[in-house]
């Protein structure tokens, strides 16, 4: 069987040195807010293109944080694309604030931005981007419609690291940026993890104040904030990892440039490159398919074990049941076909090929 991702096998390669790195966490003595945290968030802001970035306890807490710290709340309305992991909805509405769905293009999976304008009112104060899938969003109508509005651009990269839009590295384009370090991301933690990246030196501030209870300094709260923040046995980690991760997205890119020239199925509809200067980090490879359960099964019996993001869109689940009734064909279509292969770097050369081979050989 060809596994979908294997974690273990993807930390194997960095054993070595994950374990020098906790070990000086350990020797340390410090488990929080220490230089591990120091070097990890100047680093991984370098690697963003931005000037600031402040460690979370995951990547649902650092848009959470992003829209506590811009005061967004109660009666405020956030936009949002339909199709997106419910963690990016959540976010907003743990805030109070009331998420706005716009369907995607079928081409990208990304929010389409000429459905957003008529999803504006006067409440609007937001546009919370998702880099879906490792492809950035079209970020020049984004941010030409955000400007026109006057309204705050906040991305989530919690599928991107390492992307980049026309040269600009996903958490360099809006506002603020959540990314996540959950394990099987592009840059993955042994635990959960998140960061927020800006250039907002004034809330960075105040970021990192929430974070830490509201704490100005030891004891003195200006916030009623939270606690969310990254270890440093995950910066530590982060920081080996980090090195790499420009390598493994060339990887991942080497796989699903296969992919695309080699799968050649009448019954498959490949993931389009929305922007031939942009840099897809194919956090994952998407394929639609009409008839999925019958395909993911023809895959699954010749030993390829594939994944769906997601099954089921946000706006028909059971949280949202004030949602159920609302239509977005464009959204349901894209939950209803869509199916990944393994894209990862730990993949091999000789394994793509039995994927290709084997996804060629479906016949409906
Ligand atoms: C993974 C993910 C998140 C949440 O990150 P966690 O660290 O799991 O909380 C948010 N948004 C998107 C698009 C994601 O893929």
């Amino acid at each position: 069987m060809i596994k979908f991702l294997d974690l273990h096998n993807i930390n194997e390669k960095y054993r070595a040195e994950i374990e020098i790195a906790l070990k000086e966490v350990l020797d340390s003595g410090i488990y929080l807010l220490g230089k591990q945290n120091e070097v990890f968030c100047k680093n991984f802001a370098e690697f963003c293109g931005a000037k600031y970035a402040v460690g979370a306890a995951n990547g649902l807490d650092a848009i959470k944080l992003i829209i506590k710290a811009f005061g967004f709340s109660a009666g405020d309305e956030i936009i949002t694309p339909a199709n997106t992991f419910i963690a990016s909805m959540l976010a907003i509405s743990e805030n109070g604030a009331v998420p706005v769905l716009v369907e995607p293009s079928l081409d990208t999976y990304n929010i389409d931005p000429n459905a957003i304008e008529q999803k504006i009112t006067s409440k609007t104060k937001a546009i919370l981007v998702v880099h879906l899938y490792g492809q950035t969003a079209d970020m020049d109508k984004i941010l030409e419609i955000a400007k026109k509005y006057n309204l705050v651009v906040i991305e989530d990269c919690a599928q991107a690291h390492g992307a980049k839009y026309k040269g600009k590295p996903a958490g360099s384009l809006g506002d603020a940026a959540a990314f996540s370090f959950y394990p099987a991301k592009n840059l993955g933690a042994l635990s959960d993890g998140g960061a927020i990246v800006t250039n907002n030196e004034k809330l960075l501030e105040k970021i990192s104040c929430l974070a830490n209870y509201g704490a100005i300094k030891k004891y003195e709260y200006i916030y009623k904030g939270v606690n969310s923040r990254l270890s440093e046995m995950s910066a530590a980690i982060l920081n080996v990892k980090l090195k790499y991760l420009s390598l493994d997205n060339a990887r991942r890119k080497q796989i699903a440039d296969f992919y695309l020239q080699n799968i050649k199925n009448p019954l498959v509809v490949l993931p389009k490159i929305s922007c031939p200067e942009s840099e897809h980090a194919w956090y994952t490879f998407v394929l639609r398919v009409s008839n999925r359960q019958k395909f993911q099964d023809y895959l699954n019996q010749k030993g390829v074990e594939t994944l769906i993001y997601y099954p089921i869109p946000p706006h028909k689940q059971e949280a949202y049941r004030e949602w159920n009734n609302l239509s977005f064909p464009i959204t349901e279509k894209i939950h209803r076909e869509i199916i990944s292969l393994p894209c990862n770097p730990c993949l091999t050369d000789g394994q793509i090929e039995q994927i290709v081979d084997i996804v060629n050989s479906y016949r409906g």
